[in-house]
Parts: structure tokens; sequence; C-alpha cells
């Protein structure tokens, strides 16, 4: 298929573009280069360097047949204290990107939406059905583009599918974790062993688990890739579909930092901190829907393998 993905210069457009090229796919990277890298749009790809506010003309010219959409705004924190930016990008710039599908007549798309769609949970493991009240702004407007793209199926015809991650960690194609502002476990726990940091703070040690620490769903970018490529031909017109994307088991706060210490060979020294506003005690995935409908299977479930990716490809970047 003839594919634009936008976000293509960040972490997981980058993965899921070099695993489209790999298949075959002719990929047209969209990304304003706002927080991605341009050296990391794989061979093969073609970018262009516009932001989503201004999709029109790239789709016009390329006139893709699907479209796989990762481009946003993305760290909770700042979306708390610049809400406006999450509007503007995230859900004006999704919009833009619609009208621009529409005017193309390109109707088939795939979105990273989140966990943190749902917000504080009632139950875990979390499936589709659960309740979605998202305790920020940023879940908040990766709600509001879910809800766009239903409306944009029943009323346009899109065939949309809406895959909601949980944490994502690893690396693939020799592509990983290079934010400007780094606030994810992983990739800070492996910046204390590379000597980029002093220490690690554990937020919060009091949580309702069994070693006080928070329990997260680490999937692998690799196995996030695969499930992109089972999703884009699933949806028909009309349809809008949601998969919760998790490896289905939790590990601690603790446990990441013993898997860094392991992988590394480093001590990673820690400190406790208070809680984090707006971190639930566990965030674990049901995806039992994306492995029924689609026959995904997560192949990287183990912790220390996700941390040892993550780890190996940090150490080959520049
Ligand atoms: N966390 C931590 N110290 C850090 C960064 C994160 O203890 O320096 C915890 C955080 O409170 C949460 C888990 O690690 O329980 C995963 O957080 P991360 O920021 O990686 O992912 P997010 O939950 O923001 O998607």
């Amino acid at each position: 298929m003839r594919l634009i993905v936008t976000g293509g210069a960040g972490y997981i457009g980058s993965v899921v573009t070099a695993a489209l090229l790999a298949d075959g796919h002719e990929v047209t990277v969209l990304d304003d280069l706002s927080t991605g890298h341009a050296d990391a749009v794989p061979d093969g790809a073609t970018l262009a360097d516009v932001s989503l506010h201004d999709s029109g003309p790239v789709l016009a010219e390329v006139r893709p047949d699907a479209v796989l959409h990762f481009a946003a705004k993305s760290l909770v924190g700042a979306s708390q204290q610049h809400p406006e930016d999450y509007w503007h990008t995230n859900v004006v710039g999704s919009l833009a990107l619609f009208e621009a599908m529409r005017a193309a007549d390109c109707r088939r798309i795939v979105f990273s939406s989140t966990a943190a769609t749902y917000g504080e949970p009632d139950a875990v493991p979390i499936r589709e059905e659960a309740p979605t009240r998202p305790t920020n702004t940023y879940g908040a407007s990766k709600l509001a583009i879910d809800h766009m793209l239903t409306s944009y199926a029943v009323a346009h015809g899109f065939a949309a599918v809406s895959l909601r991650y949980f944490h994502v960690a690893g690396a693939a194609h020799g592509l990983g974790e290079r934010h400007g502002t780094e606030t994810h476990l992983i990739p800070i726990a492996l910046q204390v062993a590379a000597g980029q940091r002093e220490s690690l703070t554990v937020f919060g040690q009091d949580y309702p688990t069994p070693d006080g620490t928070c329990i997260r769903d680490y999937v692998h970018v690799g196995d996030l890739a695969d499930a992109h490529l089972l999703a884009l031909p699933a949806p028909a017109a009309g349809e809008h579909r949601i998969y919760n994307l998790g490896n289905g088991t939790g590990f601690s706060v603790q446990e990441v930092v013993d898997a860094a210490r392991e992988v590394t060979g480093h001590p990673i020294p820690v400190q406790v901190g208070p809680r984090r506003a707006g971190d639930p005690a566990q965030l674990v995935a049901s995806s039992d829907r994306i492995r029924a409908d689609l026959g995904w299977a997560p192949r990287h479930t183990d912790l220390v393998g996700i941390v040892r990716d993550a780890w190996e490809t940090m150490r080959a970047q520049p």
C-alpha cells in the first residue's frame, strides 16, 4: 500500500515505518520534527517536514491508501501545564489531517491512542469496555480523537482502528527512545546506568501493590509494530475498532529497576520520592480482543529482554 505515517520521525512511528517498509509498503513520513529526529526516519521512506495542520498538500500529492497517525504531543505533565498545546496539536491537528484525508479520498487509518484514555481503572486487566475517564489533558485529547474517528466512520465511511498502547518500551530495527525531555522510567534508569544522571527517583513506595511501587504493562515496540500491520487491513468502511495493546503482565517500578541493574551491571542508585500526581497504582491491559480478532500475540514478554533491547540500541546511538 501507499502510506502516510504521521510522526514517523518519533520513537514508535519510526519503528512502525521500518516494519512497513520491510513488509513492502511505500511510506511517506509526515513530521514537523518538533520532537522527532530526521535521522530516525528509516532509509526508503520519504520525509515531508510539515505539521498536521498543513498536511493537505502532502496528502493531495501522495494520494495514500491509508494513514498511520502517530504525530502528537505526549507528555502527561506538560499537558496539565499547557493544555492549549495538546488541544491544538492533537485535536485540531488530527481534525486537519482527517479533513485532508477526505479531500484526498483516503479513508483508512490506524491511530495511536493510549491507556491514558481510561484514567484510574475500576478493575485490572483493563478491557476496551472499561469507562473512559482520563485524568489528564493528554488522555482527554486522545479520547477526543477516538470519538472523532467513530463519527468519521459513521458519517464519512472511514475504516479506522485505534490502538490503545500501554507502556511502550524496548527497541527494534535499531531505533529506540530518544526524547529531548525524558520522563519515562526505563530510559531514565538506562540514563543513570550510562552515567547521564546521578540517580533515579521512585515516585512512591506506598501503593497497594506487593512491593509498594506502581505496576505497569510494558509492551515491546516490535510487538506494537506487528499490531499495526495486522490492524491496517482489518476494518471495513464505516467501522471504528478499538484495541488495547499490552503484554498482559504487570511489572512494578522496583522490578524495572532490578531488570535495568541486571542488564547494565550498574547499581543504579535509587531515591524514594513522593507519588507523582495522577499515577494509578496499577495499569495492566487485557489484550484479549486484538488476540481474538487479529491473532496478535506479543513475542517479547520478558522484562529483562525488553530492557536489554532498549539498552543495546541506546549504546549504539551516537
Ligand atoms: N516512574 C518513577 N520514576 C521516574 C519515572 C517514572 O518512579 O523517574 C514511575 C511512574 O510513577 C510510573 C511508572 O514509573 O509508576 C511508569 O511511568 P512512565 O513515566 O515511564 O510512564 P507513564 O506512566 O507516564 O506512561
